[in-house]
């Protein structure tokens, strides 16, 4: 039963009905199906500490996202993105329309069941692959026409048909078919990029039914100028989405431009809501993203240099498969304390590598995604203990100011 007080509603614990429980839950929470629980906002930055409500779990903010391209985060095991200490990993709408195709996902029960993944899933539109295509693609107002890079096919990807893929998939956080406009780009080119992102985000909102389930973020796009970022930020709020995303950033500007962008782009959004940076994934970015408001990043980065050798530590990089790593039989990271830390050495990792032996990648994707988890746990209990600028300038320094 329901009382509305001058604060909301407020439940008497009472046996009630199963449409009595439909209607408290709807009622009391009157939130999204991914919402943001603030903890607690910095003094002295933007920062804030959160709690991430989604369908497959609460997630502690500011998080970093692995990325799971093609419905795995190359190398390892769910059972080892959990060990890892990862509640939400990103997955691509693009790669997975090719290849097997959003039907057969959805045969399987939605990707969380094909994976064997049971925590959140924030799946990409596919835009910014399409758009990367660069001569392979076609923009019309309906939507994109592009080559496959699979087999070459003739493919068309629209805010539609991107919202319905990641309907069929089954992602907690879907994201709008966007278009990230390249760095650098002209005022009227970036201008004509966000009003057509703006009016296929209106599409894609019209395409989603299953909100009570699944959540949309926009985009907020505009290049690297400062009015069209405000036009574009404008523009997408009035839609009163979920979330929102920065796009468009960390496309090859130099790090001071976009945490300029930031400056200026962070504080137009909602308070309440979570607000995501796209594609960002160095430690320096990270730290200086959350100082900026930022809540949510991904990235390849951690995950793709792993695989070429190069693990991410907080003293810096150390690229593993060089002649230096030869002899060194401690671990890459002594203070780490990642399944690959505890049970490996420098060298034997290097050996792997040298090798070609699949473990060896293993290992060090183990290594770097732990890398990150930890650095994303020691900057929210920075912000919990009131000394998140320290704790920045103690990981500059220990990391050499060499970050990227
Ligand atoms: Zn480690």
């Amino acid at each position: 039963m329901l009382f509305k007080s001058g604060i909301g509603f407020i439940v008497l614990e009472m046996p009630c009905s199963f449409y009595e429980r439909v209607l408290k839950k709807k009622e009391v929470n009157g939130l999204a199906a991914v919402h943001l629980e603030i903890l607690k906002e910095d003094s002295r930055t933007r920062a804030r500490l959160g709690k991430l409500h989604t369908p497959h779990g609460v997630i502690e903010t500011p998080v970093f996202m692995p990325v799971g391209t093609q419905g795995t985060v190359k190398t390892i095991t769910p059972e080892e993105i959990k060990e890892i200490g990862a509640g939400i990993i990103l997955s691509n709408t693009y790669h997975l329309f090719l290849r097997p195709g959003h039907e057969l996902i959805r045969e399987a029960g939605g990707l969380h069941r094909f994976m064997n993944w049971d925590g959140a899933i924030l799946t990409d539109s596919g835009g910014f692959q399409v758009f990367s295509l660069g001569d392979l693609r076609k923009i019309k107002e309906s939507g994109v026409e592009f080559r496959s890079h699979i087999d070459g096919s003739l493919q068309f990807l629209s805010p539609e048909i991107a919202t319905q893929v990641q309907m069929a998939l089954g992602s907690d956080i879907v994201m709008a078919f966007d278009e990230c406009a390249p760095y650098p780009c002209t005022h009227e080119y970036a201008k004509d990029s966000l009003e057509r992102t703006t009016r296929w985000l209106k599409r894609c909102k019209e395409t989603l039914t299953t909100t009570d389930t699944q959540a949309l973020f926009g985009i907020v796009q505009g290049g690297m100028y400062e009015d069209l970022r405000r036009q574009s930020a404008s523009e997408i709020i009035e839609l009163d989405l979920p979330g929102y995303a920065i796009g468009g950033l960390s496309v090859g500007e130099p790090k001071d431009l976009m945490y300029e962008v930031l400056d200026y782009t962070v504080p137009l959004l909602p308070r309440e809501k979570p607000r995501y940076l796209m594609g960002v994934g160095s430690p320096d970015a990270l730290i200086e993203g959350v100082m900026r408001g930022v809540d949510m990043f991904d990235c390849v980065l951690p995950t793709r240099i792993a695989r070429n050798g190069t693990a991410m530590t907080r003293y810096g990089k150390v690229i593993v498969r060089n002649a230096g790593s030869a002899h060194d039989f401690g671990p890459i990271d002594p203070s780490c304390d990642c399944y690959t830390c505890r049970n490996y050495s420098r060298a034997y990792i290097r050996h792997l590598i040298k090798a070609e032996e699949i473990l060896g990648l293993r290992l060090m994707t183990i290594h770097n995604l732990r890398y990150l988890q930890t650095l994303m746990r020691e900057i929210r209990e920075a912000i919990k203990e009131d000394r998140l600028p320290e704790y920045r300038q103690k990981c500059f320094s220990d990391y050499g100011y060499e970050f990227d």
